[in-house]
C-alpha cells in the first residue's frame, strides 16, 4: 500500500483531501487539541495541557494504524478527536471526504467505532448482552421490532464466537476476554468502516490477548474494516499492525510501516521505545537505550524538538532546542521529524 506523507506543518486546501487510487477512511489534517487549564480562587483557566500537536494522519480501507507512545503522549486524545469526544483546537479531520470534527451526524456515528481499554467500564451491569449490543442497532439503525433485533444480536454474537446461550446473561457472568468480544460485537453492530481500538488487550490475560488479536484480524479480513490501533505495546503492533506512527508529547515524530519503524527505526525516541521491549538475551540487554530524565509537562513543553531534554544523539551544533523538526520524507512509507536526517 503507498503512502504519501505530509509534513506536520502543510496544510491542504480546505475542505478537501488529497486525490488518491484509495481515499483514506479518516484523514487527520494538521490537528491540535488542547485540555484547558483551570486554577486560582475564582477557577480562572491558567493554562492548557497541549495535547495533541499539529497532527496529520491518514487511515486506509482495510489498514492498521498503529499509534504508539508513552502513556500521556496524546494517544488516546487523537482517538477521541476522531470520535467528537473532545473538541478539536485546530486542524481538520475528514471521514471519506467529509469533514467531522464539526460534529458527527448519525452516518457517521454508526461508521466510526471505539472500543476501549476496559470492557467492566463498558457495559451497562444492570443490562442483559442482547439490550447492550441492540443499543445501537435501536438508536443508530432504527430497528424496533425485538425478534429482528435479537436476531441480529445473536448473529454478532456469532462473529465474536460467542453463542445464543450468551444473548440473556449480564456482564458480571462473562470472563474479561468474553467481555471484550461483546464490545467489539457491540461496535460491529452499525457495519462500520473504522474501529478506535483504545488498548483493547492490555486489561487481558496474555493468552486472551490473542485470541482477542486474531479475532481483530479475522474481522478485519472479511469486512475490510481499518483500524486505529492505540498502544504502549509493540509487539501488538508487530503481531497486527499495517502501519506506524510514534508519539511523543502529543508530536507524531516518525511514520512508517511494520518493516521501517521496528527494522530500521529512524527516530532517537523510536530507537528507544524499541530498545525497551523485553530483552531475551545478553546481548539485547546491553543493547538496550536508557532515557534520563522525565517526560516533559505537556502544559509547558520544551522549545524546539519536544525530545531534545532527553535525547542521547543531538549534538551542541544542531538547532534541536530552537527549531522544531519538520516531517522529512525518507522513503514512499517512510517519514521522520528529526534533525538528523534532511530531505534527499
Ligand atoms: Fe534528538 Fe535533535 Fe533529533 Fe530531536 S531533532 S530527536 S533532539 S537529534
Amino acid at each position: 500500500m503507498t503512502e504519501e506523507i505530509y509534513t506536520q506543518t502543510e496544510t491542504l486546501p480546505s475542505k478537501s483531501v488529497p486525490s488518491k487510487k484509495k481515499d483514506p477512511v479518516i484523514f487527520l489534517d494538521n490537528v491540535s487539541i488542547s485540555y484547558p487549564v483551570f486554577g486560582g480562587i475564582f477557577q480562572r483557566q491558567i493554562g492548557e495541557v497541549k495535547a495533541v500537536q499539529n497532527v496529520t494522519l491518514e487511515i486506509y480501507p482495510g489498514e492498521t494504524l498503529g499509534l504508539v507512545g508513552e502513556s500521556g503522549c496524546g494517544k488516546t486524545t487523537i482517538g477521541k478527536g476522531i470520535l467528537g469526544l473532545v473538541p478539536i483546537k485546530t486542524g481538520q479531520i475528514f471521514y471519506r471526504n467529509s469533514r467531522i470534527d464539526e460534529g458527527l451526524n448519525q452516518k457517521v456515528r454508526q461508521k466510526v467505532q471505539m472500543v476501549f481499554q476496559d470492557p467492566d467500564a463498558s457495559l451497562n451491569p444492570r443490562m442483559k448482552i442482547v439490550d447492550i449490543i441492540g443499543e445501537p442497532l435501536r438508536n443508530l439503525m432504527g430497528m424496533t421490532k425485538k425478534l429482528e433485533m435479537r436476531r441480529e444480536v445473536l448473529n454478532l454474537l456469532e462473529q465474536v464466537s460467542l453463542k445464543r446461550e450468551h444473548l440473556d446473561r449480564y456482564p458480571h457472568e462473562f470472563s474479561g476476554g468474553q467481555k471484550q468480544r461483546i464490545v467489539i460485537a457491540r461496535a460491529l453492530a452499525c457495519n462500520p468502516d473504522i474501529i478506535v481500538l483504545d488498548e483493547p488487550t492490555s486489561a487481558l490475560d496474555v493468552s486472551v490477548q490473542s485470541q482477542i488479536l486474531n479475532l481483530l484480524e479475522d474481522l478485519q479480513q472479511e469486512f475490510d474494516l481499518a483500524y486505529l490501533f492505540i498502544t504502549h505495546d509493540l509487539s501488538v503492533i508487530h503481531h497486527v499492525g499495517s502501519n506506524v506512527a510514534v508519539m511523543y508529547l502529543g508530536h507524531i515524530v516518525e511514520k512508517g510501516n511494520i518493516s521501517d519503524i521496528f527494522y530500521n527505526p529512524k527516530h532517537p525516541y523510536s530507537q528507544a521505545l524499541l530498545s525497551a521491549r523485553p530483552a531475551v538475551n545478553q546481548e539485547e540487554k546491553q543493547k538496550q537505550i536508557i532515557l534520563k530524565g522525565e517526560v516533559p509537562s505537556p502544559v509547558n513543553p520544551p522549545s524546539g524538538c519536544p525530545f531534545h531534554p532527553r535525547c542521547f544523539a543531538r549534538t551542541d551544533d544542531m538547532p534541536c532546542i530552537e527549531e522544531f523538526p519538520s516531517m522529512i520524507k525518507l522513503s514512499d512509507t517512510h517519514s521522520v521529524a528529526c534533525h538528523l536526517y534532511t530531505e534527499e
